[in-house]
């Protein structure tokens, strides 16, 4: 089980120094994996990433959310063919840096929308997920669908509207992707969420309700740890966290991060990483009781 961090715990810009810096401090804090958003994927030079990722021996995964103009679920098929470029270049950063994984809002628009999904939106999306994992399927890589809050997409909101989603689909390199700080908001319970996944879980995030420091918020990371023990989770654990102590003009501003949460980003993510295997290690007990 590889336990990472979102590199916008360290850095809004992903230019050499930028991209250098969220590696070294990933690293330094005691991270496996980073997770690198690939929000302007005309502007990311993937083999420099690659080097230093090499360099300070550390996993990789990558992850986005379309936009109102590249928006799977839309029913104008060029937007559609829009977002499926804008993923398909995503699969050959992620090929170049070594990954083997593209997560987050990459079935629909990241984004409120002002109406629930229809029939047609949804199918579109599946379709042309269908057509992104084959491409993806050719370059190693598998997606994850994030389940985000109602106020970032209307396509589904639960684990369980996940799944559905996924039954939908041809493909067997899709999962579902889990984060805590949605699933508070959404689920009935983390524990149970974690269950109704099930084997289709492929990928975590690990949030605070406020997306601050792990432990000073309501989210019951006790039962959401417990549920991968159940579950027998062995995929990516990636902590995530914002403040307006580093800014992406992009991401900042669609997640809504006005506040300032903390300032030290060494300190957080050192104590997040803590966190995370200390869970982790108790959990792994269960499989004794
Ligand atoms: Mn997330």
């Amino acid at each position: 089980m590889l336990i990472g961090a979102h590199a916008l715990v360290f850095t809004g810009t992903f230019d050499e120094s930028g991209v250098r810096n969220a590696i070294e401090r990933t690293k330094a804090a005691g991270f496996d994996l980073i997770e690198i958003p690939l929000m302007d994927p005309d502007h990311f030079d993937s083999s420099m990433a690659a080097h230093i990722l090499r360099d300070n021996d550390l996993a990789v995964t990558a992850s986005l959310g379309l936009t109102e103009h590249t928006d799977l679920s839309s029913t104008d098929p060029s937007i559609v063919a829009r977002g499926e470029s804008e993923l398909e270049k995503c699969l050959d950063h992620v090929a170049t840096m070594g990954g083997d994984t593209l997560c987050g809002v990459i079935y629909s628009a990241m984004r409120k929308y002002p109406a629930p999904p229809t029939e047609a939106g949804t199918a579109a999306s599946a379709a042309a997920i269908d057509r992104v994992a084959r491409k993806a399927a050719e370059r190693g890589i598998r997606l994850s669908l994030e389940v985000v809050n109602r106020y970032e997409s209307n396509v589904f909101n639960t684990a369980r509207g996940a799944v559905t989603y996924l039954d939908r689909l041809r493909s067997d390199n899709v999962s579902v992707h889990l984060d805590t700080y949605h699933m508070n908001i959404e689920e009935s319970d983390q524990f149970g969420a974690v269950l109704d996944a099930g084997d289709r879980l492929g990928y975590v995030h690990i949030g605070e309700s406020h997306r601050g420091y792990l432990g000073s918020g309501t989210v019951d990371f006790d039962g959401f740890f417990r549920g991968l023990a159940r579950i027998g989770y062995d995929g990516p654990v990636v902590f995530e966290s914002f403040s307006s102590a580093v800014v992406n003009a992009d991401l900042s501003n669609t997640l809504a991060i006005w506040r300032n949460l903390w300032e030290d980003s060494d300190d957080l993510a050192a104590h997040a990483n803590r966190f995370i295997r200390d869970r982790i290690h108790g959990v792994d007990s269960i499989a004794m009781h």
